[in-house]
């Protein structure tokens, strides 16, 4: 079959890499229809070396297919059901699992993470024509009926991650209907916190970014306002806007779904209360 491969920093490739094949009788192999590129994979394609990425291992993390193969212990899912996987494969049974915290599960890994979770043997990314997954039972969901057409992997795609991930970092901050809500970043996370703030019944969903047309699509998930930061005046025009909305308070919450060391510091400036 077909994977994209990481060789160094900088250097990725698509090349015929070995078939996945049953290794436990609790895997699944999964036929991969549609794949993500996460921004976590930049970092592995920027400096894969530094996390210990060795020349060979493939990435991906975000993928649904359709079930290939199962082993004789898997029970949920069959030949021919069309799954999606979160990034994380977890058993469903541990302590962890039980309490929800998949991300915690005791045998659990990250599909394409190798370098850094052994759990789960020989596991490899999403971006291939097929992946081995481990705990299928735990770690597969079925894809509903009306979405389980090819044609509908866009949609399906972002539950892998991107969908979760937003939902984790709104939930975490706590939104509750009538807040202020600042989203920053206007990737698939931000968008998609846009979406999910409105869910929590946020009035106010400021989404702060550096892209026009993302911006529309941010207001069409549901940002009430948007503020292209682009520039030396970015993070000004956007505290002015929190301050308008919120009487000079700052919003109740904020998203930074970019989280480098500049949105840190901007969020922080931006977010504060004014004086008035
Ligand atoms: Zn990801
Ligand atoms: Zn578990």
């Amino acid at each position: 079959m077909r994977g994209l491969v990481y060789n160094a920093p900088g250097q990725v490739s698509v090349e015929t890499v070995p078939d996945p094949s049953i290794l436990e009788p609790t895997d699944a192999i999964v036929r991969v229809t549609k794949a993500g590129i996460c921004g976590s994979d930049m970092h592995i394609y920027n400096h894969g070396d530094a996390f210990g990425f060795s020349p060979g291992c493939r990435l991906g993390h975000e993928f649904v297919g359709v079930v290939e193969a199962v082993g004789s212990e898997v029970r949920r899912v069959k030949v021919g059901d069309k799954v999606v996987s979160p990034f994380w494969f977890s058993c469903g049974r541990c302590a962890e699992c039980h309490l929800g915290h998949y991300t915690s599960c005791t045998s659990g890994g990250c599909y394409g993470f190798q370098a850094f979770w052994s759990a789960g043997g020989d596991v490899q990314g999403g971006q291939s024509e097929m992946v081995r997954v481990p705990m299928a039972d735990g770690s597969l969901d079925l894809v509903p009926e009306p979405l389980a057409a090819d044609e509908h992997d866009t949609t399906t795609l972002p539950v892998a991650d991107v969908l979760g991930t937003a939902y984790h970092a709104v939930a975490g901050a706590g939104i509750r209907p009538g807040n202020t809500v600042m989203v920053v970043g206007d990737g698939a996370v931000g968008l998609l916190a846009c979406h999910v703030a409105g869910l929590f019944g946020a009035a106010n969903v400021v989404l702060a970014g550096h892209h026009d047309d993302r911006m529309g699509v941010g207001e069409r998930l549901g940002a009430t306002h948007t503020v292209n930061t682009t520039g030396e005046d970015g993070a000004e025009r956007a505290g002015a806007l929190l301050a308008e909305l919120t009487d000079g308070q700052g919003p109740e919450a904020v998203v930074d779904a970019v989280s480098s060391a500049d949105s840190i510091a901007r969020r922080s400036a931006t977010c504060a209360p004014t004086e008035r």
